[in-house]
C-alpha cells in the first residue's frame, strides 16, 4: 500500500539548513575505522556516533571481534566526529501537542523530544487516551519548524485501539488511513519482550532516519509487576527496569524522539497512616522517578474532566491543568 508520508527525511528538503538528526556510524570510516568493524558494532545495536559515545569501553570490548586497542581507536574517532553541542541539541529539540493547550502549557509547550515524559494516575484517568491523541498530534506540523512524524506504540496492556485514532484524525483534519499507517504498533507480552522490542524500535529509527518522532510505552510497569513478585524479586526488578529506562533515554537522545510512558499507582500503606494529603504514589520507585524528565500525575475531575499536575519537579512550578477526554481526543476542559 502506498502510504502518505507526513514528513520526508531527504536532506534536500531541509531548506532552512536543518542538520540531519543523527550521524551514522559509517561516518567513522573517514576516521580510519574499517567497514567490517563497523558492521560488528551495528550488529550489536550501535548504529550512530552518539551510540558509540553512550556505550562504555567495557561494553564495546565485549563485542566479538572488537579488541581493546580497537575500542580506543573507535572511541577517539567518535569524539572527533561528534558535533553534538548543547546549542545544536536545543535547536533540534521539539515539542508535541497533547491536544489540550492548557496541558501543553503545564508541560512547558508539550511532550518534549530527547526526554522521557511520564504520566501516572489511577484507572480511567486518561493515560491511554492521551497516548492515542499523541499518536495523531505527532503527525501534525507544529511550532518552531516541527514537521510532524511517525509513532511507535508499545502496548503492554492490550488497550491500543486503532479505530480510536479515526475520530481524533477527523478532529485535526487528517486522513484516517494515513494516520493509521504512520503508527507502528507492537504488543509486549513480558518485560523481557518489552526490552527486546526496543532493539527493533532502535533499528527502525535508524533505518527510517528522522521519520519517527514519538515512542509510547503504555504502560511501562505493567509487565514488571507481573514478572517480578514480592520483596525477594524487587532488587532484580529494579535492575531490569533501570536497564530499560536507560535504553529509552538513549533512544530518545540518539534519534531525537519524544518518549512518552504511562504508569500506574499504588497505595502506600505507610503513608496512609500519616498526615500526607495523597497517600498514593506512582510505582517504579526512585529508578523511574530519576529516569523521567517530567512526571505528571492525573486525577479525576467532574465528568470527563481530568486534572494534571506536575509531580516532584525541581525546576517547574507546582501548577495544575484541567483537560477533557472527548471523542476527538484530549481537549481543553469544557467549563
Ligand atoms: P487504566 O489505568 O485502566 O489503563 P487509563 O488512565 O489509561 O486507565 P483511559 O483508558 O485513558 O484511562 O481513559 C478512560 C476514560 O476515557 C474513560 O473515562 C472513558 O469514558 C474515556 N473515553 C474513552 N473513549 C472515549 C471516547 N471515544 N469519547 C469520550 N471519552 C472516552
Ligand atoms: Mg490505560
Amino acid at each position: 500500500m502506498q502510504q502518505q508520508k507526513v514528513v520526508d527525511s531527504n536532506a534536500e528538503d531541509f531548506s532552512d539548513g536543518e542538520e540531519a538528526t543523527f550521524q551514522d556510524i559509517d561516518m567513522l570510516q573517514d576516521q580510519g575505522i574499517n567497514a567490517a568493524d563497523l558492521k560488528k558494532l551495528k550488529a550489536a545495536g550501535i548504529c550512530t556516533i552518539k551510540g558509540v559515545q553512550m556505550t562504555t569501553k567495557k561494553a564495546l570490548s565485549n563485542i566479538k571481534g572488537i579488541s581493546e586497542a580497537k575500542v580506543e581507536k573507535i572511541k577517539e574517532a567518535a569524539s572527533k566526529m561528534a558535533i553534538v553541542d548543547e546549542s545544536m541539541k536545543r535547536k533540534q529539540c521539539f515539542k508535541i501537542s497533547t491536544g489540550s493547550e492548557d496541558l501543553d502549557k503545564l508541560l512547558g509547550g508539550g511532550v518534549e523530544s530527547m526526554a522521557i515524559t511520564e504520566v501516572f494516575g489511577e484507572f480511567r484517568t486518561g493515560k491511554t487516551q492521551i497516548s492515542h491523541t499523541l499518536c495523531v498530534t505527532t503527525q501534525m506540523p507544529g511550532a518552531m519548524g516541527y514537521t510532524g512524524g511517525k509513532v511507535v506504540f508499545i502496548d503492554t496492556e492490550n488497550t491500543f485501539r486503532p479505530d480510536r485514532l479515526r475520530p481524533i484524525a477527523d478532529r485535526f483534519n487528517l486522513d484516517q488511513a494515513a494516520v493509521l499507517d504512520n503508527v507502528l504498533y507492537a504488543r509486549a507480552y513480558t518485560s523481557e519482550h518489552q526490552m527486546e522490542l526496543l532493539d527493533h524500535v532502535a533499528a527502525k529509527f535508524h533505518e527510517e532516519a528522522g521519520i519517527f518522532k514519538l515512542l509510547i510505552v503504555d504502560s511501562i510497569m505493567a509487565l514488571f509487576r507481573v514478572d517480578f513478585s514480592g520483596r525477594g524479586e524487587l532488587a532484580d526488578r529494579q535492575q531490569k527496569l533501570a536497564q530499560m529506562l536507560s535504553r529509552l533515554q538513549k533512544i530518545s537522545e540518539e534519534y531525537n524522539v519524544a518518549v512518552f510512558v504511562t504508569n500506574q499507582m499504588t497505595a502506600d500503606p505507610g503513608a496512609a497512616m500519616s498526615f500526607q494529603a495523597d497517600p498514593k504514589k506512582p510505582i517504579g520507585g526512585h529508578i523511574l522517578a530519576h529516569a523521567s524528565t517530567t512526571r505528571i500525575s492525573l486525577r479525576k475531575g467532574r465528568g470527563e474532566n481530568r486534572i494534571a499536575k506536575i509531580f516532584d519537579s525541581p525546576d517547574m512550578p507546582e501548577s495544575e491543568a484541567t483537560f477533557s477526554i472527548t471523542n476527538g481526543g484530549i481537549t481543553d476542559a469544557k467549563e
